[in-house]
């Protein structure tokens, strides 16, 4: 049987969701023989989103351009898109600089009202990403195959999310287990 082509990335996050990934400990040692790890920021070094991917989990809120361009690849040449976690399904905490009305506001508060020594703006155009005015949940931005909610999801629930689908199944979110906070 051939193996199923996972991904996964993280966008505006605190890596909380992946670190809760490996906490699977050793279902990873399983799951390795099921899978193709094609990209993520933990396992390979492949720059660029490959073609043909069949699951992805997706960790955190669309916050800037690049961001915003990786979502847009992945959900191009992925099957199976899974919004990983609180900030990916809600936009959670880095939703919060949404109240300050905008990035140039956000960039203002950040670098010059609370900068104590030299404050000034960031001006590196090209290399560091433009900040979007809003983060926003994935699912407003591409079309979302499953929702896994948690701040980060619990490991058994990742296990058990992903299970279904190495046997071509959809997994169900329902039951305290898979979606309690
Ligand atoms: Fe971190 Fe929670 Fe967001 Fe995951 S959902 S990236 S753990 S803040």
């Amino acid at each position: 049987m051939a193996k199923i082509k996972l991904a996964t990335i993280w966008l505006c996050g605190c890596s909380g969701c992946h670190m809760s990934f490996l906490d699977l400990d050793e279902w990873l040692l399983e799951l390795a023989e099921k899978v193709d790890v094609v990209y993520s920021p933990v396992a390979s070094d492949v720059k660029e989103y490959p073609e043909d991917v069949d699951v992805c989990l997706v960790e955190g809120g669309v916050a800037n351009e690049e961001n915003l361009e990786l979502i847009r690849i992945a959900r191009e040449r992925t099957k199976f898109l899974i919004s990983f976690g609180d900030c990916a399904v809600t936009a959670n905490v880095p939703a919060l600089r949404n109240m300050l009305g905008g990035a140039e506001p956000v960039l203002k508060r950040c670098y010059l009202e609370l900068g104590d020594a030299n404050p000034q703006l960031p001006n590196f155009p090209g290399i560091v990403p433009e900040l979007l005015d809003r983060v926003r949940p994935v699912h407003e931005l591409v079309h979302v195959d499953l929702f896994m909610p948690g701040c980060p999801p619990p490991a058994d629930r990742i296990q058990a999310t992903i299970e279904p689908l190495l046997r071509g199944e959809k997994p169900v979110m329902e039951g305290r287990e898979m979606i309690k906070f």
